[in-house]
Order: structure tokens, then C-alpha cells, then sequence
């Protein structure tokens, strides 16, 4: 296993912008190394990258996302102390440059018989990516990801299954002095946000929503025209997440009967949730490479969302491991190089002993 390459390569890849929706640059740069070495790739019509790596076994699938999140333009990588950083005025990018670049390494500069499929996405901290892969292309009926930021060791158990919604009415704006000639459609969203209420605990069992933005009128002295209301349902089980979808819209009705505008409740940004089993076959092949690397594997009940939801809803079975990024999504962000290196052994021998 040859080190210096992935360093060199890490350093490369963080000091191209890749900020959701512009990874073009960066594609272009992976896919000009993935040519001098004659690997073929496809590239789907949002932009997702895919590597065949014939070889033998069962295939496994490995995805990383090739986008970060804003601050992320002019990224200058400090090296000190052994960990890489950011100059403090940008995220550092290694969510998930560190993966990407192990991967790309592997790619480029390993000699290993396995057969892998490796996706390096779009758009992942945005949403718009991975949705539109072609699965037909995939072959792994198993995947890993490294893209979750705690001690590497960690293995995503469970992910939640979420959606947003937004609640639009629209009524007639008018001056105060004659409200009789407007239709208020504040009214409506108080009558709604009035029987929402109760459920907007955390104490409350059955449901899980949460009210994020209300927006209405556009001066004191008017009827207001329009108001928003935009929230969403996010949760571990399917039962509560269904319960609280319906509970929004009997709500939504019962708010907007005697409303004579119009009203408009709509939900969007859907992401599947996914809960492993802790003594699933593939999650127990897993920790045990982890073991032999003499770390403890450790389980990670809650996480947030990543492409790995996606994957599993198309029954890949897509585990997420930790990939000890500290900070990610700030300006504080950064990577012990040990632990790049570490990714790397980990992908190695998973691509071997899986
Ligand atoms: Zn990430």
C-alpha cells in the first residue's frame, strides 16, 4: 500500500471547488487519471460518475460524493501536526474527499483482483444526485460508504426516512380600512398552526414534525395575501412517519374549510430511511475487518441522511461507516492523515476479505 499517492491526491482534489451542482472540474480531473490507467467509466445525464473494476468475487459497490458544502471555493489545505485543515476561512472538503480520493487511489495506483463498482456522485448535499443514477448499471447487491463524521470504527445502523411539506394559502390582499374587500389568508395558517401545536414535542410518541418557517402578509397596515407555512416529518419508523403525514394533511383540510382562497399543501425532498440489523451477515464481515485493524467496531444508532438511503431503497444493501473527519460542514473542519490512511487500509482489505 503506497501512501504518498492518496496524500498527494487528497491535497489535489480538496484544492478543486466542488460545491453542490459544480463538480465538473473535479470530474474531469478524476476522469483524466482514470484514463492514462484505461479504465473505462459512464457518466449518468446529472452527472454521477461510474467505474467498473472488473475483477473477481462478488461485486461490492463503494460511493462516495464528489460535492461539499458552501464555504468551499479556494480551499488552501494547512498541514500541521499531522492532521490536515483548512486556512479558516473555508470548510476543508474532506466530506467526503477523503473517501473519494481513497477510492480514486485505489483506482489508479492498487493491483487488487476484486471486482468493484464505484459511484462518485453528485449533489449529494443537496439532493438531485444519486436519485437519478441509473440502477440498471449496478450490479453489487452490497455497498459501503465512508461519510460519517466520528471516530473511524463507526457503523450507521439506522437513518431516517423524511420528507418536507409545505403549506401555501392564498387569499386577497386589501388595505386594513377595508378588510371586508380582502381574503385573509393568515387566518387559515393560525387555524392550523393552532391544532398542529400540541404535537410540535419532542415528548409526543406518535408523531415527528417540526414547523421550520412562517411567512405572511407584506406590511402592517395590509390583508395578507399569502402565507407559507414549511416543515417537515423526519423518523426512525415508518409507522410515526406515515401517521404524522396524515395527521398534516387532515389538519391542512380541516384549516382550510371555510377559506375562500386557495390552498395548496404539498410535500417534497422525500428520503427514503433504512434500519440494519446489527447481526446482519454483511454488517458482522464488516466489524470483524474493522477488528483485525485493531479498532472496536461501534454501533451508530441515529445518523443523519446521505446517499446511503437512496441505495438501500433501491436494495443495495449500503452500509455507512465513520470516516473521522471532525467538524465537517464547518470552517473548522479536518482529518488526522492517519486517518485517510486508514480509510484506505480499511477499502483494501474490505475489496479483499468481503
Ligand atoms: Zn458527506
Amino acid at each position: 500500500m503506497k501512501n504518498s499517492s492518496l496524500l498527494k491526491l487528497f491535497l489535489e482534489l480538496i484544492k478543486i471547488d466542488s460545491v453542490s451542482g459544480e463538480e465538473q472540474e473535479i470530474r474531469n480531473f478524476i476522469i483524466s487519471l482514470l484514463k492514462k490507467k484505461k479504465l473505462t467509466y459512464k457518466i449518468d445525464t446529472v452527472g454521477n460518475l461510474f467505474i467498473e473494476k472488473k475483477g473477481s468475487g462478488k461485486p461490492i459497490m463503494l460511493c462516495g460524493h464528489l460535492d461539499t458544502v458552501e464555504p468551499g471555493r479556494g480551499v488552501k489545505p494547512v498541514v500541521e501536526d499531522k492532521i490536515i485543515k483548512s486556512d479558516g476561512k473555508t470548510i476543508l472538503g474532506a466530506d467526503n474527499k477523503a473517501f473519494v480520493s481513497v477510492l480514486v487511489d485505489i483506482l489508479v495506483n492498487e493491483q487488487i483482483d476484486r471486482y468493484l463498482e464505484i459511484i462518485l456522485s453528485v449533489k449529494e448535499e443537496t439532493g438531485g444526485g444519486l436519485d437519478f443514477f441509473p440502477f440498471s448499471w449496478l450490479r453489487s447487491k452490497q455497498g459501503i460508504i465512508f461519510d460519517n463524521a466520528n471516530p473511524i470504527g463507526g457503523i450507521v445502523l439506522r437513518s431516517p426516512e423524511i420528507t418536507n411539506f409545505s403549506l401555501e394559502f392564498l387569499g386577497k390582499a386589501s388595505h386594513v380600512a377595508t378588510p371586508e374587500k380582502g381574503i385573509n389568508s393568515l387566518l387559515p395558517a393560525v387555524e392550523f398552526l393552532g391544532k398542529i401545536k400540541k404535537h410540535l414535542t419532542n415528548t409526543n410518541k406518535k408523531i415527528s414534525v417540526n414547523i421550520g418557517l412562517v411567512h405572511s402578509g407584506t406590511a402592517i397596515n395590509t390583508i395578507p395575501e399569502k402565507t407559507v407555512i414549511k416543515g417537515e416529518i423526519r423518523s426512525y419508523d415508518q409507522r410515526k412517519f406515515n401517521f404524522s403525514k396524515t395527521l398534516i394533511k387532515e389538519i391542512f383540510f380541516q384549516a382550510k374549510k371555510v377559506f375562500k382562497g386557495e390552498a395548496l399543501l404539498t410535500f417534497d425532498g422525500y428520503c427514503p430511511g433504512y434500519h440494519h440489523q446489527k447481526n446482519d451477515p454483511f454488517i458482522k464481515k464488516i466489524a470483524s475487518v474493522i477488528k483485525k485493524n485493531q479498532l472496536t467496531p461501534y454501533y451508530l444508532k441515529r445518523s443523519g441522511i446521505s446517499d446511503g438511503n437512496i441505495l438501500n431503497s433501491h436494495q443495495i444493501k449500503t452500509v455507512v461507516l465513520s470516516d473521522g473527519v471532525i467538524n465537517p460542514h464547518t470552517r473548522k473542519e479536518k482529518i488526522k492523515i492517519a486517518d485517510l490512511f486508514l480509510i484506505k487500509k480499511l477499502v483494501l482489505d474490505f475489496a479483499t476479505q468481503i
